[in-house]
Order: structure tokens, then C-alpha cells, then sequence
């Protein structure tokens, strides 16, 4: 059974019970009353037909007693006629004593008439009543009775009526059927219903009661009024319930209408939001009970939805995190996106408006501002970020290695750290090192105006914490990397950053159309310095040649290991010239400076360099290394202690293929006391002297023809060399 159904046949009971029963109090209430006030009414009546008939009675005995005070028959005869005639009585009869009629006044109604001591004619039809009184003589001797009698007839019924106020039937003595009634047509049978002197209801809805025959009242009388009661009251009743029923109905269906209607719409949003559409509200249309309910329905989803919103936003933040830590994470060796994040965390768990993180340079006297947040604003345009160590805010942090926090007043910001009313700032070191700060991180103005407090401080070392590991880290990490490019006895590059260094300054200088110089260089002989002196002591040639190797290039410049004791020189942005100025020092460098081992051994050691530029000698770095490898060969075919430049490529034109070209380069015992080669005829010295060779007797003339490869060396070629690459 729905709530609706329970509803209605609530209300329905609640409103048509007492209708009913009101219904019915006011049938029978009104039934009763009528009643009782119709038997007053009947009472009353009766009392007043039995007085008038009592006194109709005495008046017709007082006047036989007037006729039979006459003892002498005519007066007597006289007497009755003036009692007539005065209207006493309607008729006068005179017996003797048998009974037998001595006189009768004229137009007398017929005998026997209703004697009004009863008895007598009483069955028979009711024409008259009578009161006899007997007839005697002075001496007191009976001569028979005086009998005055009053006739019955409608008039007199009529003045019954009239003197009582209610209907006045009489009935045929004995037989029960109407003589006379004042009561209309139609309803003058329904009185007989009456049975005794009880009030009996009529199927007419009248009231009657029987009165007589009785001694002093003798006619047999049915007296009757009409009921009050409105008329066709049980059908108005009727007509009243069934009027409330259908009213009931009616507002029961739309009380439980409107009752269930927000319950319906309360239960089909629930649903609704059940589903997941917390956009979903249902109209409050009263501020009853329903109404504050449904109010509180749309505050709840609302509240929902805002928490969900919030909850997914979170959700989102957090999917942000993840991805910036995965980044983080991706991005393990790039400091600066890890400084980056360390910082944005910081300032966002803090409240702080900016911040920045400081990390010594490699000197450990200036921290340099690796990563700002907030900043703008805060520093003169163009200032860089460097605060000597123990000077200011962060100076003094870093050499403490102590914590601050704090408030600084706008006059006494230290110079060259950004202005601000609040900091907090924490030194961090490399994990597990008793060293000073690597670094410091600092923030800059809580939001709010207020100052950092301890809670703050404890966040904040713990970001502090993670830039360290992240430096750490990325120092480890470029350690290694650094180790897995050099070559640990001598500290140069090996020959696999030698590769790639290749590729990337051919692929720079390509781009921007400049030139790349390769020099190849190999030890003269060092199998014998190893015989000599030990391999240990070779060792040490080796990486004083690899230092002084170092000494003599640019900073641009990368020198190599390749293997053994064969280098290489990748000079970018250098011509044949420029390369053999170099290589002319280097040997200079090498062949004027015995190598001293042990304090005690000096061990001359002199090299042979093989030189090709790209793009003059190959397309490739490959090939440039190749070519150089080659103008070695040709270096130490040439008798070692000097160098040679690649050949040219052939040349499409005369097909004439040069292998080494011979550049004109000082030769001689020392290197020019500047250090630089001398070049041209004027300033070549001859080709002989200790070791250093030059390569080639003449520069050829531009365009002219190139001498084939090793023109100028003389000799058998050493073998090509296995290199430990
Ligand atoms: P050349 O003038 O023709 O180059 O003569 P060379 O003796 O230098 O040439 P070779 O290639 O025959 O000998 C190279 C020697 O270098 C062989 C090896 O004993 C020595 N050597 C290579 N690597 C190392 C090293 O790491 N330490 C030492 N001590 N010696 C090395
Ligand atoms: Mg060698
Ligand atoms: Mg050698």
C-alpha cells in the first residue's frame, strides 16, 4: 500500500467518521426531540378533549337535571324544548321506566347515544353523547330518566381540533375505522396505526395516540399531530453524508497528493544523486516541514558536490604532483628542474610569496642563486644572484650553517639579496658530509604578514633535506659520468667521449660553417722507454705528457686518450694553421723538457702528430680521424719528433690524389722562444737537429700540384700501430 493510498484512507476515516456519526447523532436527535415534543403535544391535547367533553358532559347533566326538575310532563316537555332552544343541549329525551321514550325533543339525533358515564351504545356509531339523570317524583318514586344529549357530527369533531390544537379522528365505536378526522385527505387511514394511549409513529411520519372510550370521556378518539422534523431530513442527511464523502475523497486525494508529491520528487532526486548527479535539486515550494526538508536535500547535494569538486581538484593536485614528481623523477640529473620543484613545494607548503635556493660555485665563496620563485619585483632589473659566504641573510647561513628566520626592516635588507619583511632560510649539506652548506634555501614574506614560525622551519629543513640529496646526487651522478669519459691514468677523455665529442663539434661546425682541427699524437718510441725504465715509470711519462698536453690547448679545446700512448687534440674552430702552431708547441713543450720521473729520472720522451681539419680533409669525423691517423704515419715515417698535415681530398678536376701535404714548419734543436712555429722560407730552419723534423721542405704553390703522401718523409713507414681503443 503506497504512503498516498495509506494517506487518503487515513484521511477518509478522520473526516467521515464524524460525518457519519454526526450524520446519524442528528437523525436521531432530531427524531427523539420531535417525538417527545409531539407527545407533549398529544398529552396536552388529550387533557383538554377530556376536560371539554367533562364539561360538555356536566353541561348536559345540569340541563337534564333542569328538565327532570319538572314533574309535570308538559312543562318538562317545555323545559327540554327552552334547554334546546338555549342551546344546552342538542337534544332532550324523556323515559320512564321501562326505558320506553316519553318524550324526545325534535330533531334529536338517532339512539343510542354515548352515555358520558359510559356503557351504554358504546360500539355502535357515535352520533351523540348524552348525560341521563333520573326522573322522580317529589316523593322520590322513579318515573324514569332525563337524557340530554349533544350531537357528534364533523363540526363538532372540528371544534374538538380546534380547542386542542391537534387532529382529532373519531372513530366508529367498536369498529375501527374513521367517522370524522380533521386530518387531511391522503393520511386520515394512517391514525388507526395508533394503539393505545402510547405515541405511535405513523408510516407518514405523524405522531397519534387513542383517547377513549373511557368513563367521562366516551367517544373513541384518535388524536394526531404531524411530526417537526423537516421534511425529507433523512434524505438531506443522506444527501449531506454523500456531499462529505465526495468532498472527503476529493481533499484526501489531493492532501495526499500534496503531501506525497515532494516525497516522490525527494525519493526520485535521491535516485538521481544515488546515480552521481549531484546537480540535482528539488523545489521547495512551503517553509513547512516538507519544504525544509527538501531545503535541506539541495544544501546537502550542494555541500556534496562542492566536496566532490573539492575532493576531485585535490584528486587532480595530486595527479599533478605524481606527474611533476615523475618528471622529478624522470629528470634525475637536471638540478635546476629539481631545485625548481624542491622550491615550488616549499613556498606552497609554507605560504610563502617567493623563495630561492643558493648553491656554493665551484670556488666555495659565493653562493649563486641557482632557482627563484616570486622574485620579480624584489631585485634591481639585471642584478645577478651572488651573495658572498658570510655576508648577509644567506652569506651568514651558509657559514654558520644555522638556521634564521626572522623580520627585516625595509632599511636594513643587505645589499644584493631581494627585498622582503619576513625570511626564513636553511642551510643544507651533502648527505652524510661534515662539510660546510652546499647550499641554502630561503623564503621570502608569508602571506598573511606574519612571521615563519617553528613549524615552518621544520618544513622547510625537510625541503631543505631533499635539495641536498638532489645536489648530492647529481654531483655523484656527474662524477660518474665524468668518470666513464676519462681515462684515469692521465685524466684526459677516453676514446669513447672522443667519439662523441667528434660528432657533436663536426656536426657545430657544419652547421655554422666553421672549421675542426684533429691532432693524433703518439709517443716516439715509448716501447723502449718501458724496456728502459719500467712500465710504472711510463706511466708516469705518460700522464706528465698528458699534463702538459693539457697546459698547452685552449679551454675550448678537448684532449684525449685514445689508447696506449696515442692522443688526440680536437680543436674546434681551428685551420691547418692554427693546428700546427699547436702541434709545433706541443712538441717544442715535450722535446725541451725531459720528463723527470721519480724525482730522479729524466727521461726524454718526443712525439709525432698527424693533423686533418675538417671539412679540408673529410667529410666525416670518422674520416678526419683517419686522415690525421694517416698524416701520423706519414709523421713517423718522416722520423718521428714532427708532425704532418693530412692531404688534401682528390680533387675532382685532375684527379690527383694527395695523401700528406707538407707545410712548412721550424725544425731545429729548440723551439722559437715565443713558442709559436715560425712559417714561410725567411724563418724555416733547417731540417736536422734533435729530433724535431720538419715536414716538408716547401709549401706547395697555391693551386699548383700536391705532393703525393709522405713526399717530404723519408724512411721505411713505421707498421700501423694496434691501438687499445
Ligand atoms: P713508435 O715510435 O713507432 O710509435 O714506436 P713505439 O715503441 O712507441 O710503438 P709501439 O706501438 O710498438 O709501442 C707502443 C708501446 O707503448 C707498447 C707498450 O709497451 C707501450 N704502452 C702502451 N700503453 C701503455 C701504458 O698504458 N703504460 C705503459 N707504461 N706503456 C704503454
Ligand atoms: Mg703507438
Ligand atoms: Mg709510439
Amino acid at each position: 500500500m503506497t504512503l498516498r493510498a495509506r494517506l487518503t484512507a487515513a484521511f477518509l476515516a478522520v473526516v467521515l467518521g464524524p460525518v457519519l456519526i454526526g450524520a446519524v447523532f442528528v437523525g436521531v436527535t432530531l427524531t427523539a426531540v420531535d417525538r417527545s415534543r409531539s407527545a407533549e403535544r398529544l398529552g396536552l391535547a388529550a387533557s383538554t378533549v377530556r376536560t371539554s367533553v367533562d364539561a360538555l358532559c356536566q353541561q348536559l347533566r345540569a340541563a337534564a337535571d333542569a328538565v327532570a326538575l319538572r314533574t309535570d310532563p308538559a312543562a318538562r316537555a317545555g323545559a327540554a324544548g327552552q334547554v334546546v332552544n338555549r342551546g344546552l343541549a342538542t337534544a332532550v329525551l324523556v323515559a320512564d321506566v321501562a326505558g320506553s321514550t316519553t318524550h324526545v325533543t325534535p330533531g334529536a339525533p338517532p339512539t343510542p347515544w354515548h352515555d358520558c358515564a359510559g356503557g351504554g351504545a358504546a360500539d355502535g356509531p357515535v352520533r351523540a353523547i348524552s348525560a341521563r339523570v333520573d326522573l322522580r317524583d317529589p316523593a322520590g318514586t322513579a318515573l324514569g330518566s332525563v337524557a340530554a344529549a349533544q350531537v357528534v357530527d364533523p363540526a363538532f369533531v372540528g371544534r374538538l381540533a380546534a380547542a386542542t390544537g391537534v387532529a382529532v379522528t373519531l372513530l366508529d365505536g367498536g369498529a375501527d375505522r374513521v367517522a370524522f378526522t380533521t386530518e387531511v385527505d391522503g393520511v386520515r387511514e394512517t391514525v388507526l396505526a395508533a394503539t393505545g394511549e402510547q405515541i405511535t409513529e405513523t408510516p407518514d411520519g405523524r405522531y397519534a395516540r387513542r383517547l377513549g372510550p373511557s368513563p367521562g370521556q366516551p367517544l373513541p378518539l384518535v388524536l394526531s399531530v404531524p411530526g417537526e422534523r423537516p421534511a425529507g431530513l433523512p434524505a438531506v442527511l443522506l444527501g449531506a453524508v454523500l456531499l462529505a464523502v465526495v468532498l472527503a475523497v476529493l481533499a484526501a486525494w489531493r492532501l495526499g497528493r500534496v503531501t506525497t508529491r515532494p516525497l516522490v520528487e525527494l525519493a526520485g532526486a535521491a535516485d538521481r544523486v544515488a546515480r552521481g548527479d549531484l546537480t540535482t535539486r528539488v523545489p521547495v515550494r512551503s517553509r513547512d516541514e516538507i519544504g525544509r526538508l527538501a531545503a535541506a536535500f539541495n544544501r546537502m547535494t550542494r555541500e556534496t558536490a562542492s566536496y566532490v569538486a573539492a575532493l576531485t581538484s585535490s584528486r587532480d593536485q595530486l595527479r599533478g604532483h605524481l606527474a611533476v614528481l615523475g618528471d622529478t623523477l624522470a629528470s634525475t640529473h637536471d638540478l635546476q628542474r629539481i631545485l625548481r620543484v624542491i622550491l615550488h613545494s616549499a613556498i606552497a607548503a609554507t605560504g610563502a610569496r617567493a623563495g630561492a635556493v643558493f648553491l656554493l660555485d665551484n670556488g666555495g665563496d659565493t653562493l649563486v642563486g641557482r632557482c627563484a620563485e616570486g622574485l620579480e619585483g624584489r631585485l634591481p632589473v639585471g642584478e645577478p644572484l651572488r651573495v658572498p659566504v658570510g655576508a648577509g641573510m644567506i652569506g651568514l647561513v651558509a657559514a654558520s650553517g644555522e638556521a634564521r628566520r626572522g623580520r627585516v626592516e625595509p632599511t636594513e635588507a643587505p645589499a644584493g639579496e631581494p627585498c622582503c619583511e619576513t625570511y626564513v632560510a636553511v642551510p643544507f649539506t651533502a648527505p652524510a658530509a661534515a662539510d660546510p652548506a652546499v647550499g641554502v634555501l630561503i623564503l621570502y614574506d608569508r602571506l598573511g604578514g606574519a612571521e615563519f614560525d617553528d613549524d615552518d622551519l621544520v618544513t622547510l629543513r625537510t625541503f631543505a633535506g631533499h635539495a641536498a640529496v638532489a645536489v648530492d646526487n647529481v654531483r655523484v651522478h656527474e662524477e660518474a659520468q665524468r668518470l666513464s669519459l676519462t681515462d684515469p691514468l692521465t685524466g684526459l677523455w677516453n676514446y669513447r667521449y672522443l667519439r662523441e665529442s667528434l660528432r657533436r663539434e663536426v656536426e657545430r661546425a657544419n652547421r655554422f660553417g666553421r672549421m675542426l682541427c684533429i691532432l693524433v699524437l703518439d709517443l716516439d718510441r715509448f716501447k723502449r722507454v718501458n724496456d728502459s725504465y719500467g712500465h710504472a715509470a711510463g706511466d708516469a711519462v705518460l700522464a706528465e705528457f698528458a699534463r702538459r698536453l693539457r697546459g698547452e690547448i685552449r679551454e675550448v679545446d678537448l684532449a684525449f686518450r685514445q689508447g696506449g700512448e696515442e692522443f688526440v687534440l680536437l680543436l674546434p674552430e681551428t685551420d691547418t694553421r692554427g693546428a700546427t702552431i699547436v702541434a709545433e708547441r706541443l712538441g717544442a713543450a715535450l722535446r725541451d723538457t725531459p720528463i723527470t720521473v721519480d724525482e730522479q729520472l729524466s727521461i726524454p720522451v718526443t712525439v709525432s702528430i698527424g693533423i686533418a681539419v675538417y671539412p679540408d680533409h673529410a667529410d666525416t669525423g670518422q674520416e678526419v680521424l683517419d686522415a690525421a691517423d694517416e698524416a701520423l704515419y706519414a709523421a713517423k715515417a718522416a722520423g718521428r719528433d714532427g708532425y704532418r698535415v693530412a692531404a688534401r681530398r682528390v680533387d675532382a678536376v685532375t684527379e690527383e690524389i694527395a695523401v700528406t701535404e707538407e707545410i712548412a714548419v721550424p725544425a731545429g734543436p729548440v723551439s722559437p722562444e715565443d713558442g709559436l712555429p715560425r712559417a714561410g722560407p725567411g724563418s724555416r730552419p733547417t731540417a736536422q737537429g734533435a729530433g724535431w723534423h720538419a715536414a716538408g721542405a716547401s709549401r706547395p704553390a697555391p693551386g699548383g700540384p700536391r705532393p703525393a703522401t709522405g713526399g717530404a718523409s723519408s724512411g721505411p713507414h713505421p707498421p700501423r700501430q694496434t691501438r687499445g681503443r
